[in-house]
């Protein structure tokens, strides 16, 4: 049974060590992604070098991903570790004073944020269990009354729902993060909170500033303003990511499963790889069985055909990351190939930016029943290229440098091979054999060459 979603697995304490990264390449894992809102510099440094290593040792092709903590606001510290209630109606404050805050007021560490603020704005409080409106702003204070009432405690998440914040989309961490990250030449680097197409640009250029190795850029979608401008975003992004923690914060948490499904439809117009993302598996923290509404959303990815799905704190700190890789490997195999519950008719694909060349490929794999597509991949543009239509006919992609097949990785139904001889010989026949095919048709791709061949 073949899986054509790929996953992506959060890698933190509870695998980072060689034998459960190994476990869990072999179940499946496609890209490893590296929180730096957590470790930092060689802490991380380290496990991209073992990753590296085991996806050697195993021949396993497997992509890394940076993830930059980003803009996140908090608020600063209270007087007592207490939780202080605020009650709908009440004032609070935002401020600049470093004192520690009491039930009425409390320090916002990232001053500049005030300078985006208007009056009337929502500021959620707390994963937006609290809710505020300001009314008042000033360049070191923010007055608001409590709309929703919680209880607060120090260093609780701030969000802006309605504020486009002017600040740079890289902090100051991210900056010495990503300078770092770079020698590490990590194949993918994503952006948190970005909101205009503008930010991408800016990441890009210090990228490309700094190394001429390719590193592609997923803008992580968690704020309105950026659902709003996701296919000026995903133009100029290389891959997207539905980053539905804080997005589920600061949209109403209904409109989500919306917002993925246009996302999803917006990236497959142009092209670009999408990764849903976060409490797939969540439970599965603390319980070795997923629930029924986790296994279903797990599902809905595939058939909404996401690039990949991704897992969190269920592989980062949960009792059994092996199984959770196991888990999402059988969903979605099962999902990927129920053709009653999953319809495809491949001529019918339409708004994917296609050419007459990708289409012939695509014609002659289906009309002629192949068993796989096999591309001799000297970069990742042809690959995806032929990749658009979303087939589930597996395209098989040889390639002859690491990066390329790592960026390959991500891409819904390709399976990238790393094979220097393969390449050079253009074995086909070994390069779909090595995938798991050994009867039937394949189309063979090499750069404009399109050819169909039985295996025998
Ligand atoms: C998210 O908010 O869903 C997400 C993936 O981002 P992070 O885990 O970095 O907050």
């Amino acid at each position: 049974m073949n899986r054509f979603t790929k996953i992506t697995a959060s890698i933190g304490p509870k695998c980072e060590d060689r034998e459960t990264l190994t476990r869990m390449i072999q179940a499946g894992v496609n890209m490893c992604r590296l929180n730096f809102s957590h470790d930092t510099g060689d802490v991380q440094g380290k496990k991209i070098d073992l990753i590296r290593d085991v996806s050697e040792q195993l021949h396993t092709p497997v992509a890394i991903v940076i993830d930059l903590q980003g803009p996140k606001h908090r608020i600063g510290n209270f007087a007592t570790e207490d939780k202080y209630p605020l009650t709908v109606g009440q004032k609070f404050t935002f401020d600049t004073d470093p004192t520690p805050g009491d039930g009425t007021r409390v320090q916002l560490p990232d001053a500049d944020v005030m300078k985006s603020l208007n009056i009337g704005d929502r500021i959620l409080l707390n994963d937006g269990k609290i809710e505020m409106t300001v009314d008042s702003v000033s360049p070191d204070k923010i007055v608001a009354t409590v709309v929703r009432g919680n209880e607060i405690w120090s260093r609780r998440g701030f969000n802006l729902p309605d504020t486009e914040i002017s600040t740079s989309v890289l902090t100051d961490k991210d900056r010495a993060d990503l300078e770092y990250a770079i020698t590490k030449k990590p194949d993918w680097v994503a952006v948190s909170f970005v909101q205009r197409p503008e930010d991408i640009a800016e990441v890009r250029d210090f990228i490309t500033a700094r190394t001429s190795h390719p590193i592609k850029i997923i803008a992580k979608i968690e704020r309105p303003n950026a659902v709003e401008r996701i296919s000026e975003i995903a133009a100029v992004a290389d891959g997207i990511m539905i980053a539905r923690g804080d997005l589920a914060v600061e949209v109403p948490f209904e409109q989500v499963p919306a917002i993925s499904r246009h996302i999803i439809r917006e990236c497959r117009k142009l092209n670009k790889p999408v990764i849903m993302a976060t409490q797939m598996l969540g439970t599965m923290v603390n319980s070795e069985f997923p629930t029924r509404a986790e296994i279903t959303d797990v599902a809905n990815a595939a058939y909404l055909r996401a690039d990949s799905t991704m897992t969190s704190e269920e592989t980062t700190i949960g009792i059994n990351p092996v199984n959770v890789i196991e888990t999402m490997s059988k969903i979605l195999s099962y999902s990927d190939c129920d053709a009653i519950a999953n319809p495809y008719d491949w001529s019918r694909v339409e708004n994917v930016p296609e050419n007459d060349w990708s289409r012939s490929v695509a014609s002659m794999a289906y009309l002629n029943r192949a068993a796989a597509i096999v591309v001799f991949a000297r970069n990742a543009d042809i690959a995806t290229q032929i990749s658009c239509r979303k087939p589930d006919i597996p395209i098989v992609a040889v390639c002859n440098e690491h990066v390329v097949a790592n960026h390959l990785c991500l891409l819904r139904g390709v399976f990238p091979i790393y094979s220097d001889e393969l390449f050079a010989q253009r074995d086909a026949f070994n390069a779909a054999r090595k995938f798991g095919v050994n009867d039937g048709k394949i189309v063979i791709v090499d750069a404009d060459k399109i050819s169909l061949r039985t295996l025998d």
